[in-house]
């Protein structure tokens, strides 16, 4: 991009096209022949077409600009229990896309190696030029200080202490852009899921780990390090259990995944009974997925403990609240896509413990996050965030 009004230009196009020039000089509160410069620049850059003709508001027809699907292409990889790859036209529509399960690559260099050569192939399989590749979203795991460029601390297996983006400069030959996959998955709610249109929202993604991300006034919001939002780390026990971060009793520890299959374990393992020691023998074998199935056939000692982390989620809901006082709160993740007893008892905990008077017209909404759209989608919007608002 070569500046904030051709950003700002083509945001107004992607969010109303078809629109004409004189609309967009109107909304941007500059000159037709203002607008009408850059709109032919970005025409000659083939970033926007034109699309036949409308009336203008003089009642002369005047052509209708809007995105063009193949004046750039983006990819997105995310990195999680999956390397999920995908690649889009500028309008964010899925070309082509990979899932490989990530521990078939042992260790983040050989990741990187993995995107950067499936990128590669997807290039000439789709035969797109390379001058049109703008660039390419990784979202990882673990906190990614910005300041330096490595990922101190993951609960990813081999992912602390990792310099990205050395990894990334010489594997991939174009423009990248890294962001931990809690902030790719804020963007993506953001720009294409439960946050579209709200410029005040909290996500917080409850999965492996619990993370999170905050868009206050349109804007990722990422604190002095790049570390804000990582609300699961919130104590909820003054004495609780240590956590890697150097607090104590963080949410983490008691409604991520790994937490809810280990009370569980504890439980059984503590004389509790269950459905779950026929089908599973050996506690080792106990899944998530597990338990959420056996919650819905009516297992006690399952729904009590997704209940108990429902809860406890919500008391960080509340306190998030608190702070922000957003319009919404999207729970995300894997915590809470197959499952509704964590949703329902988090959203209920929560309602009960804000402000009780506030006017229930302008009250916090608390909903789930869009579970249908692909992850590497997030990390597509970490790329769109550069071309269309410049904020990062
Ligand atoms: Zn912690």
């Amino acid at each position: 991009m070569k500046g904030l009004n051709e950003a700002s230009i083509l945001k107004i196009i992607r969010e109303h096209g078809p629109i004409s020039r004189s609309d967009i000089a109107q909304m941007l509160n500059v000159s037709i022949p203002t607008a009408t410069r850059i709109t032919d620049s970005l025409l000659t850059d083939g970033l926007i077409v034109s699309v036949g003709f409308g009336l203008s508001s003089g009642g002369r027809s005047a052509p209708n600009l809007e995105i063009n699907p193949t004046g750039a292409y983006i990819f997105g990889a995310e990195v999680t229990n999956n390397i999920e790859i995908a690649l889009t036209n500028l309008k964010a529509e899925v070309i082509d896309a990979s899932s490989v399960p990530a521990i078939r690559f042992g260790n983040p260099a050989e990741t990187i190696k993995h995107i950067a050569a499936t990128i590669d192939e997807m290039v000439i399989r789709n035969k797109i030029p390379d001058e049109k590749v703008y660039g390419v979203g990784i979202g990882t795991p673990g906190i990614n200080f910005r300041a330096n460029s490595i990922i101190e601390q993951s609960v990813f297996k081999g992912w602390n202490n990792v310099n990205i983006e050395e990894l990334i400069s010489s594997s991939i030959k174009y423009k990248t852009f890294v962001e931990n996959i809690a902030y790719t998955s804020t963007l993506k709610e953001y720009w294409f899921g439960s946050g579209i249109g709200c410029g005040n929202f909290v996500n917080l993604l409850v999965d492996n780990g619990i993370g999170g991300g905050i868009i206050l006034d349109g804007k990722l919001y990422k604190g002095m390090n790049g570390k804000a939002g990582h609300l699961g780390h919130i104590s909820i026990e003054n004495d609780g259990e240590y956590c890697y971060c150097g607090n104590k009793g963080c949410i983490e520890r008691y409604a991520s995944i790994p937490a809810i299959e280990k009370r569980v374990k504890r439980l059984i393992k503590d004389g509790v009974d269950t459905s779950l020691i026929l089908e599973k023998p050996d506690l080792f074998d106990i899944t998530y997925a597990d338990i959420c199935r056996a919650s819905e056939n009516g297992d006690d000692l399952c729904i009590k403990v997704l209940r108990e982390a429902g809860r406890k989620l919500g008391s960080v809901v509340a306190s998030i609240s608190n702070i922000f006082d957003p319009e919404l709160v999207i729970i995300s993740g894997g915590v809470v896509r197959n499952n509704s007893i964590v949703f329902e008892e988090c959203r209920a905990e929560a309602l009960d413990r804000t402000f009780s008077f506030i006017n229930v017209k302008r009250r916090m909404g608390i909903i789930k996050g869009n579970d249908r759209l692909q992850g590497p989608l997030g990390c597509v919007a970490l790329v769109m965030e550069s071309i269309f608002s410049q904020k990062l």
